[in-house]
């Protein structure tokens, strides 16, 4: 190799017959939509992969090279707090008192509650999931106007657990030569062993993933026991079965295809990324013309940084190369920047030929203006709007949850019949209350009437007649609605129009309360004509 000063060079604009990439007219869009038309880029080995013929094109095995540098580093810690969280987050106790589930999250479907940490959501709180869930789509839709597909190159599912499988290929099989060797070598007993030891090992992942699934819909410890006992809900053992199949497929043989012709995401980011988003970038104007080092150093004028090694391409873990611009299977995980800072390293040039850059910081510097932290990529109107509609959701939704009510009333009046005219005079509605108590222990509530003339009293099944007052207490489970059913009764005499009287029913347990609006019904008002 020669002498890395020998090699150094000034950065310069590309050699007028330079190749030029999908992005190099600035036209976003059109850059995209080449880039749509020309993916998936061919991957770098030809074997034909697990999958045998996709449905668009025969799938390719991907052997991606093993890489060290920041942006893996920073890959393996999302991978190892991701996975820590999934598979631990069910084992974590969380002391509710005697009265509720000790799992810190939990779906309680029997139940129909979410619990997470202190903060327990009943049926009819499910704002607080739909506010969570346009949080959510919202944070994407930010990361993406920000930092391009990062969702896709770190945190999400499909990414991590091909990465995870990838690294059990490379401990089964070698690293991207050997493995390339390998597939290309006939079925002997020694590669059948080994694959099928591999595959195992994918089936372990795999269903260790969809038990971890479901511990987060029971007791975790209780349904592990059940479970291996054989007396789980049968729903458990389908739920395991249906997530290991598909975590093996997927994560196991699928992998890049998933990205590129089953997600719809990288579709609908197409229309969120502008010249202004951080992406991962080929800088075309200074690496071409391409030339091994040996064709530079005979005319370095000739040749830009690019030493065309492929490394890029080989540590891609969906077989990109990324010199051809923008492409669908890029998931913008930056692993191909550590590999070409690498070369560039070894071959004494300044780092960066990939990097992380906006189309129009690229302009910039190729029209030679001095090159841009990324960082300034960041501060720009539409990522502040996003930002502030992110972060107003979240805070009242953290608003609604500290000032929330602990107890809850719905009234429903009986509609036939709708009263009963007593002997005395007097008549009586019956009502049907439900009273929740959405703390974790019992308590005490007061049921009153409130807008009914005087003389107006209720008792209930609990209560008999004779102890019949305008206010009634009810004790009610914890974490429960309690359904009670209340008669009020109202003296003979009482004036009222034949829309029957408007009143209140009033639940209050200590120094919370709810209301209910109701109605009394009366019988219609004889009037001298009507005898
Ligand atoms: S790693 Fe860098 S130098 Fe090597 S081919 Fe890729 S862009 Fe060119
Ligand atoms: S081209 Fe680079 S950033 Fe894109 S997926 Fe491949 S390695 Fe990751």
């Amino acid at each position: 190799m020669a002498q890395a000063d020998e090699l150094e060079r000034p950065a310069r604009p590309p050699a007028p017959d330079a190749p030029q990439p999908a992005h190099a007219g600035r036209d976003w869009a059109a850059a995209l939509e080449t880039a749509e038309s020309t993916t998936p880029t061919p991957a770098p080995s030809d074997e034909v992969g697990f999958m045998g013929s996709a449905l668009y094109e025969k799938g390719k095995t991907v052997h991606n090279k093993r890489i060290d540098g920041p942006f893996r580093r920073f890959k393996w810690a999302v991978m190892a707090i991701t996975l820590v969280i999934y598979y631990a987050t069910p084992w974590i106790r969380w002391d509710r008192g005697a009265y509720a589930p000790d799992q810190a999250v939990l779906v309680d479907l029997a139940n129909r509650r979410f619990y997470m940490f202190d903060i327990e959501i009943w049926p009819h709180e499910f704002y607080f999931v739909a506010g969570l869930l346009i949080m959510a789509g919202i944070g994407l839709f930010l990361v993406t106007s920000a930092v391009g597909r990062a969702w896709c190159g770190y945190a999400c599912p499909q990414t991590v657990w091909t990465d995870l499988f990838q690294h059990v290929d490379r401990f089964f099989d070698g690293d991207r030569n050997a493995r390339m060797r390998l597939d290309k070598a006939p079925w002997t007993l020694a590669k059948t062993t080994r694959r099928l030891a591999k595959w195992a090992v994918y089936l372990a992942i795999a269903f260790w993933t969809g038990g971890a699934w479901i511990m987060y819909f029971a007791d975790a410890p209780t349904l592990t026991w059940d479970f291996w006992h054989g007396t789980a809900d049968p729903v458990a053992y389908a739920t395991v079965a249906i997530l290991t199949g598909t975590t093996f497929w997927l994560g196991g043989f699928m992998r890049e295809q998933v990205c590129v012709y089953m997600c719809p995401w990288p579709r609908i980011q197409t229309a969120m990324l502008d010249e202004k988003s951080l992406i991962v970038t080929y800088k075309d104007w200074r690496g071409e013309q391409r030339g091994s080092l040996k064709k530079a150093a005979k005319n370095p004028d000739a040749y830009g940084d690019c030493i065309d090694c492929a490394m890029c391409v080989a540590v891609c873990p969906t077989g990109v190369d990324i010199r051809e611009g923008q492409q669908i299977g890029c998931i913008t995980c930056g692993l191909c920047i550590d590999a070409c800072d690498r070369v560039m390293k070894e071959v004494g040039r300044p780092r960066g030929l990939i990097d992380y850059a906006t189309l129009e910081q690229c302009d910039a510097e190729a029209a030679g203006a001095p090159a841009t932290p990324a960082w300034k990529a960041l501060l720009r109107p539409r990522l502040f709007v996003y930002f502030g509609v992110w972060a107003g959701i979240g805070a009242a939704l953290l608003f609604a949850l500290g000032t929330r009510s602990h107890t809850d009333l719905t009234v429903a009046p009986d509609r036939n019949p709708p009263f009963m005219l007593l002997k005395d005079g007097s008549v009586r509605n019956a009502y049907t209350l439900r009273l929740r108590n959405m703390e974790a222990r019992p308590r005490e509530m007061e049921v009153a009437l409130e807008g009914l003339p005087k003389g107006a009293v209720m008792w209930t099944d609990a209560v008999s007649l004779e102890n019949a007052a305008p206010r009634q207490t009810v004790t009610v489970p914890a974490n429960a609605t309690q359904v009670l059913r209340a008669y009020v009764m109202l003296p003979p005499g009482t004036e009222a129009d034949d829309d029957g009287l408007a009143f209140t029913f009033r639940l209050t347990a200590q120094d919370e309360s709810d209301s209910a609006q109701t109605t009394f019904a009366q019988p219609a008002k004889t009037t001298p004509e009507d005898d």
